[in-house]
C-alpha cells in the first residue's frame, strides 16, 4: 500500500476541488489491484441536476466519481474529463471518493434552506460499486436521510446494497424510499465483455429477490438494451421473464445511447469484439447519441408486451413507486408504506 499526499494545484484531480486538501491513496492489494482511490473532502454533497426540468429528479448525491463496474457504454465517462482524468480505463480505475459525504449530507439536510426534496443516488455513477465495500459511505448517507425523513431513491448494479438492507428498511419506515436495480440483459457472454466489473445479471436479480423478500419493492431498469447484441426477441423474453421471476415490481426498458466519452470507448470495444457490427452502429447512431425513435418504440413495445405476459408493469415516467414493509403479526401494515417518484 502506498500513500501520496496531494494538495490543490499539484496536478491531477486535486485542482477540481479548489483549496480542499486531497489525499491520493494507491492501493496495491489483490482486492483492488489496478485501482487508484483519490480521497477528497468535498465542499458540498447535495447537487442540483442541470436541466432538472427534463429529469424526474432534481437533486442528487454522488459520493464517488468514476466507477470500477467499468461498463463500456457508461454515459458518465465524459464527467471524468472534467477532472482531467481519462474517460476510458481511467474512468474505471481512478475513483474519486468523497470521504466526508455522510457528515456533509447530514449538515446540508439540517440547513434551514433545505426543503426536504427527493434525493436521487446512483444516477451518475454507482454508489454501490466495489469502493463502497471499503469506504462504507452509504450507511452514513442512509442514516442521515432516515434521521431527517428525507425521501430518496437508489439506482444500482451493485449487490452490495444488500449489506444495507436493515438500514433501508428503517429508512422506509420513516420516509419514501425507492430502489431500482439495472439489468439490461441476462446474456452472460455479453455481460462479461461489456460490463466486466459488475455483479452478474443473475446476482443482481438475486438482489432484487432479496429486497422483495425483505418487503422493499424494487423495480428493474432494463438498461441498456444493446442493439444487435441484446435485443433479439429471445433475449428480451429471457430477460423480462427473469426480472418477473425475481419479484421486480416494474421493468423499464432503455435503449443504449452513446454520448461523447462513452461513444468512443464503446465503438473501440465494438471494433475489437464485434467488428462486423461497426457499420450497422454507424448507421443506427448517425443522427446523434440516441437510436432512432422507431427502434426505441419497438423495444419499448416488445418489453411492455412481455411485462404484461409475465405479470409485471412497466414504470411510467415520474410514477410513484411504493415501498412496503411486511405486515405485522397483527395484520396491520408497518408505518413504512410510502410513495416515491423515481427514474
Ligand atoms: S455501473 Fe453505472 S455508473 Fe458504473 S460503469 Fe456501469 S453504467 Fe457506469
Amino acid at each position: 500500500m502506498r500513500w501520496e499526499n496531494l494538495t490543490a494545484g499539484s496536478g491531477g484531480p486535486a485542482g477540481l476541488f479548489g483549496a480542499d486538501a486531497v489525499v491520493t491513496r494507491t492501493i496495491d492489494t489483490p482486492e483492488f489491484r489496478g485501482i487508484t482511490f483519490h480521497e477528497v473532502r468535498a465542499r458540498s454533497i447535495v447537487n442540483r441536476v442541470p436541466g432538472a426540468s427534463r429529469m424526474p429528479f432534481e437533486w442528487t448525491v454522488n459520493p464517488y466519481r468514476g466507477c470500477s463496474h467499468a461498463c463500456v457504454y457508461c454515459f458518465a465517462r465524459k464527467t471524468h474529463s472534467y477532472l482531467d482524468l481519462d474517460t476510458g480505463i481511467g474512468f474505471d480505475s481512478q475513483i474519486v471518493v468523497k470521504t466526508n459525504a455522510p457528515e456533509l449530507l447530514r449538515r446540508e439536510l439540517g440547513s434551514p434552506r433545505w426543503t426536504g426534496a427527493h434525493i436521487a443516488m446512483g444516477t451518475n455513477v454507482d454508489c454501490y460499486q466495489r469502493a463502497e465495500g471499503r469506504y462504507r459511505l452509504m450507511p452514513g448517507i442512509i442514516e442521515a436521510l432516515r434521521d431527517r425523513a428525507n425521501p430518496f431513491s437508489i439506482l444500482t448494479k451493485g449487490t452490495l446494497i444488500l449489506r444495507d438492507l436493515p438500514l433501508l428498511r428503517e429508512a422506509a419506515e420513516a420516509t419514501e424510499v425507492g430502489i431500482s436495480v439495472s439489468v439490461g440483459f441476462t446474456d452472460t457472454g455479453l455481460w462479461r465483455t461489456v460490463e466486466p466489473g459488475t455483479p452478474s445479471p443473475a446476482a443482481r436479480l438475486g438482489a432484487v429477490r432479496a429486497l422483495a423478500d425483505a418487503g422493499i419493492e424494487c423495480g428493474v431498469l432494463m438498461a441498456p438494451v444493446i442493439p444487435f447484441l441484446g435485443d433479439s426477441p429471445e433475449q428480451l423474453r429471457a430477460t423480462v421473464r427473469a426480472v418477473a421471476e425475481a419479484g421486480a415490481t416494474s421493468v423499464t426498458p432503455l435503449v443504449l445511447h452513446l454520448r461523447p466519452g462513452a461513444r468512443e470507448w464503446f465503438t473501440a470495444w465494438l471494433g475489437a469484439h464485434h467488428p462486423h457490427l461497426v457499420p450497422r452502429y454507424e448507421r443506427m447512431y448517425a443522427g446523434g447519441p440516441y437510436a432512432p425513435t422507431w427502434y426505441q418504440r419497438r423495444i419499448t413495445r416488445q418489453v411492455h408486451e412481455l411485462a404484461a405476459e409475465f405479470g409485471i408493469g412497466p414504470a411510467r415516467r415520474g410514477e410513484a413507486r411504493k415501498v412496503v414493509t411486511p405486515e405485522r403479526p397483527d395484520g396491520s401494515a408497518a408505518a413504512g408504506a410510502t410513495q416515491l417518484s423515481l427514474l
